[in-house]
């Protein structure tokens, strides 16, 4: 055996051996650690009458479900659909919380609802999985404090001051760049403004997912307390609109903020949107009849549906895991382990990554950050201890 041959042979038996040292681990230091997701919308299933007690067929997330991925905290999405209009956002919000709510009482030996970080801490030692609220647009207080105070005692326990729509006090991201929007201002109102300083002193989190750059910059002026990104990715390595810019970040930095990472093929892989397009052109006939066929109105189950129907057709442009790795990694690198973390927006998404298929997933992303030399201490902040962090800062009087 030459020198050199028997050098490489070392080299790969270390190799191989640190291999298996993280093949048998990650899962051990994955489901050891606190996980939390702060972007879920699976409560639209709910409300369509889908019991996520019991494991589902399709979607990416329930119960069972949450716990396989060694998940303890959910932040469930409260968002109400702009194209529904039989009822007031308010009431749409309030039913939305009430469903939550009889979610946890029927399960109630194994999910807990946290209003704290005390609540979180108290009852994932107990060994239950953790439901919060977080609502995705500002647009069910009505432009009322008083209505975002009722919220506040409800339990939600983040806002995202607008949805791809604007709210009367702050503009969106879509907003913001489509030239059609016709703003009537641009950023926060002062409106806006008092309802982020309220926001502080009650202890919910302002989230700026969504937001329009200006509304961003303005928040950032107002806020006394730490950000949150619920479920945002980085512009850098995917110029899209619902990403953030490198001053963006800088900015959550020194604001002591996090970025929760989303997961959306199109925020994370620039070629995903040219090539889902010639893909959907390609079976435009079939989409059109199964559409046609579809019975439910609302786009959001539509477009989910549509998803997976075509899924043998998603499977070879979806983004590899090494895509959505490398945002989590970008962020790290650009601001710092202490202000990232996942954002999943599972089941608001209709396609995933690759060995991103649903919530039961996850220790992927462990596997993957500790690969790329993450220590565990880290690992374990981007998974939930910068949650953990960020809610006891805002909380803070
Ligand atoms: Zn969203």
């Amino acid at each position: 055996m030459s020198r050199r041959f028997l050098q490489l042979a070392l080299i790969s038996a270390i190799a191989y051996g640190f291999a298996l040292e993280t093949g048998s681990n990650y899962r051990k230091i994955h489901f050891d650690a606190f996980v939390v997701d702060t972007h879920n919308d699976v409560v639209q299933r709910m409300m369509a009458g889908e019991d996520i007690s019991v494991r589902t067929q399709h979607g990416h997330s329930d119960l069972p479900r949450f716990r396989e991925g060694g998940l303890d905290v959910e932040m469930f999405s409260i968002w109400v659909p702009p194209e529904k209009t039989a009822l007031p956002y308010y009431d749409q919000a309030d039913d939305q919380i009430d469903t939550v709510k009889s979610f946890i009482q029927r399960n109630k030996s194994q999910v807990g609802l946290a209003l704290t970080s005390a609540d979180v801490v108290k009852l994932v030692n107990t060994g239950k999985f953790v439901a919060m609220l977080g609502m995705e647009g500002g647009h069910p207080i009505a432009n009322s404090l008083k209505n975002l105070e009722r919220f506040y005692r409800r339990g939600v326990r983040y806002m995202t001051l607008t949805w791809n729509n604007s709210t009367d006090w702050a503009t969106s991201a879509k907003d913001e760049t489509d030239s059609n929007a016709n703003l009537q201002h641009k950023g926060l109102t002062n409106f806006g403004k008092q309802v982020v300083r309220r926001m502080n002193a009650l202890g919910m989190m302002v989230d700026v997912s969504h937001v329009g750059e200006q509304t961003f910059w303005d928040v950032m002026k107002v806020s006394k307390k730490p950000v949150i990104a619920s479920h945002s990715s980085a512009w850098t390595l995917c110029h899209h609109r619902r990403n953030l810019k490198d001053t963006q970040l800088d900015a959550i930095k020194d604001n002591g903020g996090v970025v929760f990472v989303n997961f959306a093929p199109q925020f994370i892989d620039s070629t995903f949107t040219a090539k889902e397009k010639i893909m959907r052109d390609r079976n435009k006939a079939r989409i059109d009849s199964f559409s046609a066929a579809f019975r439910v109105n609302d786009d959001f189950l539509r477009d989910q549906a549509i998803a997976e129907f075509l899924k043998n057709e998603y499977r070879p442009i979806r983004p590899k895991l090494k895509i959505l790795i490398d945002h989590f990694d970008y962020i790290a690198k650009r601001i710092g382990v202490d202000h990232v973390g996942i954002g999943s927006d599972f089941d608001g998404i209709a396609v995933t990554p690759r060995d991103m298929d649903d919530v039961t997933f996850l220790p992927n992303i462990t596997r993957e950050l500790l690969k790329r030399g993450y220590s565990e201490e880290d690992v374990r902040k981007i998974l939930g201890g910068n949650f953990l962090r960020v809610l006891q800062e805002v909380e803070k009087k």
